[in-house]
């Protein structure tokens, strides 16, 4: 099997995070691609766990030294997926599962053709509203920033190969799943299925000459 790039894109407070997060700590066979950000890190998170966090002249450097696959500006900060991080998930035969914002998942999907990308719905306008109230990590003037942000956002859902609504986070998840196993079953993803045919085949070639034998 030919690993693929997941693309997964919501609005703010989709849960898009969440999804990824899931299906990386479920399955070995799925990791999560840890992006570059100048935002401030928030509570709870991680360096080079939830991104690497770096500041606007680091990451103005790696834009330079051409180590993004793609880079985008949202709100007021920079994001970017680095190459040589989804390389290596691609490499160890895993998915690399990228959370990006609507921009750069059109950059990708020009870039690369191993790509599959699922846009995550909310089931109402306040389902998100309240979604990202809960969250508490914005300021009710960000708050309101990022919900007009996910009016553009969901302007290039039609963009993606699928569109998942996350009426329930465990549905959610399994539907995402269940769309990486059936793109990774595509024929032109089965890494040496030719070879496989012939050895099939010439397996039933000794079987029919065995059974006229008898
Ligand atoms: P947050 O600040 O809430 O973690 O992320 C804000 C937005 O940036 C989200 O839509 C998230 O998917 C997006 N984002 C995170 N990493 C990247 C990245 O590497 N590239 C792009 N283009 N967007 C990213």
């Amino acid at each position: 099997m030919k690993p693929n790039l997941i693309i997964l894109s919501a609005p703010s407070g989709g849960g898009k995070t969440t999804i990824a997060n899931a299906l990386a700590a479920a399955r070995n066979d799925i990791a999560f691609s840890v992006s570059a950000t100048t935002r401030p890190m928030r509570e709870g998170e991680k360096e080079g766990i939830d991104y690497y966090f770096l500041s606007q002249a680091e990451f103005d450097r790696r834009v330079e030294d051409g180590d993004f696959l793609e880079h985008a500006v949202y709100g007021e900060h920079c994001y970017g997926t680095l190459e040589a991080a989804v390389d290596e998930i691609l490499a160890s035969g895993r998915h690399a599962i990228l959370d990006i914002e609507v921009q750069g998942a059109a950059i990708v999907r020009q870039r690369r053709s191993d790509v599959v990308s699922i846009f995550i719905l909310p089931p109402t306008a306040r389902d998100l509203a309240d979604r990202l109230g809960g969250r508490k990590t914005e300021g009710p003037s960000e708050l309101g920033r990022r919900l007009r942000a996910a009016i553009e956002e969901l302007k290039e859902a039609t963009a993606y190969d699928f569109v998942v609504t996350n009426v329930d986070i465990v549905q959610a998840v399994a539907e995402v799943a269940s769309i990486i196993d059936s793109e990774a079953r595509r024929t032109d993803r089965i890494g040496n299925l030719e070879q496989h045919l012939e050895e099939l085949s010439s397996g039933l070639e000794e079987e029919a000459a065995r059974l006229s034998a008898e």
